[in-house]
């Protein structure tokens, strides 16, 4: 996985620079704080994000903690690793399964994310781990989306509910309840449900989604972004936060150039854990989020 090319090698770059010295002075700690806050407002990192960040970094870099150190350089490192960590999220967070099946699980987020993709690439894992997995065609606006949705899931070897004349067609609330009771009927234990995605925030398809939402109660509600999108990833987090309240986010399309901006700013700006990454267009491309693996892929 490319992981944030460029914004890797200028923290990693910036880091070096404070090798071989033995105490670190002000000057020095500023230096390389100039430099990691550059490199973080170029790769598209929300500015209160890199503000706590090159702030926290700077208050335990003047500490005794690491002039005391037998290698303050090191120490240093060592503490951008610690606040990357905290900035995606600190420890891992599983999916909340139901007590009682089906677990609902609703995804959402701009066209073109990687929300029916993801669909799959999540029933793949969570059948490969004993689950039963439905997928539920939700997005009954882009044509030929619930088609995409059934070759997915025959490519993912599980279950589509598509709607179908008499099934709730045009109705994607009314599609979303019905999957439910089909589910529980044929004991499927969990409902991964795709909805439509909107070019840009759109109020009409938030309100659908939020309707969605409100007739399912899903025990999570998956936000998914491209990690690409730079700039816009915390007004959009925060729009979908404020209509729909996801539960966690999925970054997707890390596999790309991504500047990092996505992954270092939606959980600090939104409170919501990165949940899953998915790393290219196959489905086995996709795996749980680690902030600690991701941070040390980060100054690798
Ligand atoms: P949706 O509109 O949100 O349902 O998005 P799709 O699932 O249709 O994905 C849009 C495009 O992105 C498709 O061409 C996918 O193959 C591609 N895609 C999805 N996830 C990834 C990923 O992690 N990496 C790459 N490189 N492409 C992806």
């Amino acid at each position: 996985m490319a992981t944030f090319g460029t914004l890797s090698t200028r923290l990693t770059e910036s880091l070096k620079n404070l090798r071989g010295k033995g105490k670190l002075s002000a000057a020095d700690v500023d230096g390389t704080i100039r430099e990691i806050r550059r490199a973080l407002l170029d790769a598209d990192v929300s500015l209160n994000v890199v503000k706590k960040f090159t702030g926290d970094v700077r208050e335990r870099a003047l500490s005794d903690e690491v002039n005391k150190a037998l290698n303050p350089a090191q120490q240093v490192v060592q503490i951008v690793n610690d606040e990357l960590v905290a900035i995606l999220g600190g420890s891992q967070r599983r999916l909340e399964f139901a007590k009682k099946p089906p677990t609902v699980i609703m995804l959402a987020g701009l066209q073109g994310a990687g929300k029916t993709t993801l669909a799959g690439k999540l029933a793949k894992y969570l059948a490969k781990d004993k689950h039963t997995p439905l997928l539920v065609a939700c997005d009954l606006q882009r044509p030929n989306a619930v088609q995409q949705l059934e070759v997915v899931a025959g490519n993912a070897g599980v279950a589509v509910y598509s709607p179908e004349p008499g099934n709730g067609v045009g109705d994607p609330v009314q599609v979303a309840k019905d999957s439910i009771k089909f589910a529980t009927d044929k004991q499927y234990d969990v409902v991964i449900i795709d909805t439509a995605g909107r070019l840009g925030v759109d109020a009409e398809l938030m309100k659908q989604a939020a309707d969605i939402r409100t007739a399912t109660s899903p025990d999570e509600v998956l936000f998914v972004i491209d990690a690409m999108i730079g700039q816009d990833a915390v007004s959009t987090a925060q729009a979908f936060q404020d209509g729909v309240d996801f539960t966690g986010v999925v970054l997707t399309k890390l596999d790309g150039d991504a500047r990092g901006g996505a992954a270092l700013s939606v959980v600090s700006e939104t409170g919501r854990p990165i949940m899953f990454a998915s790393t290219g267009e196959t489905l086995d491309d996709f795996e749980p989020f680690y902030p600690d693996r991701m941070a040390s892929r980060i100054l690798d």
